[in-house]
């Protein structure tokens, strides 16, 4: 007998009235109508079945730190790096740990079941990291975590030198970081960016592991680390599993020199991640009008064969305000803000916050095929598109066949004569 047993869902890919069989945390079967007996059997009612969402982008050790110890003023990268900086040394391992957990919380509760997130590993005592290591051993039961050594104050630039910052980031991979960072375009000189992204590309190399650096996060045309980073993926065979963050800088680029770098990073199989609420609210502000708005080229690197995805990136925190974990509002903004409006390319910006981040994560196990692991969110929705428009209601989010969260449907009771008694924003129903 099955453990559970879903029918009459509706698939990403278009296919509806189908049936998800599982058993023992996998799914075993997707088929048309299938019947067989089940402990458990759920009636999608026709929506939309997803694989869970993930975020291969996020902030763990700051978030839910908004106000701590003050705000962001100017609302820019450069004084959230400065507050970051103030609020480091009040930081306890067991506010880290309840903030962490507390948005773990909202994670699930949104479906976004695989988190990769950067740590702080500029501070030789290691709080953060080893924080965010007691949060992903509690969290493993329902979320992935991966963990990046992100050198915040930069490798070569912060304070105690570099040799004692190569040496913090090291002992933050031994206790069990999974990928090397970097923030290239914050050391002093375009020169020392280049120098920091060898330095890391060969350390992940030599230990086997994946990288993920902040790249251009700026507006300045000239910041061109990424073309660093794709040329030290290849000298260093490390293709696939290299990621460049942010870069926001290839906004502002010359369109010539974009037409010769986007094949490098396809040639490279550079994997990109975009944070549409944060670029957005973090660039142009230098600008008077018109303003850039600093996300990266987006569909332009999608159709050169780059896999593109949408990360949240920050929740509450010294350089963002709002956010709750919700990759269909993070999706949203990075369709209207790249005009990605046809039906094709509003499915990529599903795709960008569900299978391409899983892709930039590796994650084993992921999908809605048999053999994959019974992980998927249940969406009040009929498609993605819809999912997208309504930022559709996570109806129930399952992992490997087990329920995780549930949220009642949204609907509005109306008092209207000659009216419905409710709606729920379907077009062409309730
Ligand atoms: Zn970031």
């Amino acid at each position: 007998m099955l453990d559970l047993l879903i029918h009459n869902a509706t698939l990403p890919d278009g296919r509806s009235n189908m049936s998800v069989a599982v058993q023992n945390g996998c799914i075993t079967e997707v088929s048309a109508g299938l019947q067989a007996p089940a402990h458990e059997a759920l009636d999608a009612q026709g929506q939309l079945l997803s694989p869970p969402f993930v975020d291969a982008h996020f902030h763990m050790d700051a978030t839910l730190s908004y106000g701590l110890p003050r705000v962001n003023a100017s609302g820019t990268l450069l004084e959230g790096i400065a507050l970051w900086g103030e609020l480091k040394p009040l930081l306890t391992h067991e506010a880290l740990v309840a903030r962490a957990m507390a948005y773990c919380d909202w994670a699930v509760a949104k479906g976004l079941l695989a988190i990769r997130t950067h740590v702080d590993v500029c501070d030789p005592r290691l709080l953060a990291v080893d924080a965010l290591l007691e949060v992903k051993r509690r969290v493993a039961p329902y979320i992935d975590m991966q963990l990046v050594a992100f050198p915040q104050d930069g490798v070569l630039r912060g304070t105690t030198g570099p040799q004692e910052h190569m040496e913090t980031l090291k002992r933050a991979l031994d206790r069990g970081v999974d990928v090397v960072g970097g923030i290239p375009h914050f050391e002093r000189t375009m020169a020392d960016g280049a120098l920091s992204v060898k330095l890391l590309c060969e350390l992940a190399a030599a230990r086997g592991l994946r990288v993920d650096m902040h790249c251009d996060e700026s507006d300045d045309p000239l910041s061109r680390h990424v073309e660093t980073l794709a040329f030290e993926t290849q000298r260093l065979g490390l293709q696939g599993r290299v990621t460049g963050s942010h870069l926001t800088s290839m906004h502002s680029m010359d369109n010539y020199y974009v037409s010769k770098l986007i094949p490098l990073l396809a040639e490279a199989g550079l994997h990109v991640v975009s944070n549409p609420l944060i670029n957005i609210t973090l660039q142009g502000r230098h600008d008077s009008y018109p303003k850039r708005r600093g996300m990266t080229r987006v569909p332009e690197l999608l159709a050169a064969g780059v896999n593109v995805a949408f990360g949240q990136d920050c929740a509450m925190d010294p350089w963002y305000s709002l956010g709750s974990g919700d990759m269909l509002e993070v999706a949203h903004m990075g369709l209207h803000v790249a005009q990605m409006t046809s039906q094709a390319a509003m499915r990529q910006c599903f795709d960008a916050v569900t299978v391409n981040p899983a892709r930039v994560m590796g994650l084993q196990g992921y999908g809605l095929q048999p053999g994959c692991h019974a992980d998927f969110v249940l969406l009040q929705a009929s498609s993605q598109v819809e999912a997208l428009r309504l930022r559709a209601t996570r109806l129930r989010v399952y992992r490997r066949g087990q329920l995780l969260a549930q949220t009642p449907a949204a609907t509005s009771t109306l008092f209207m004569p000659d009216r419905p008694d409710s709606t729920s924003w379907r077009q062409g129903g309730k």
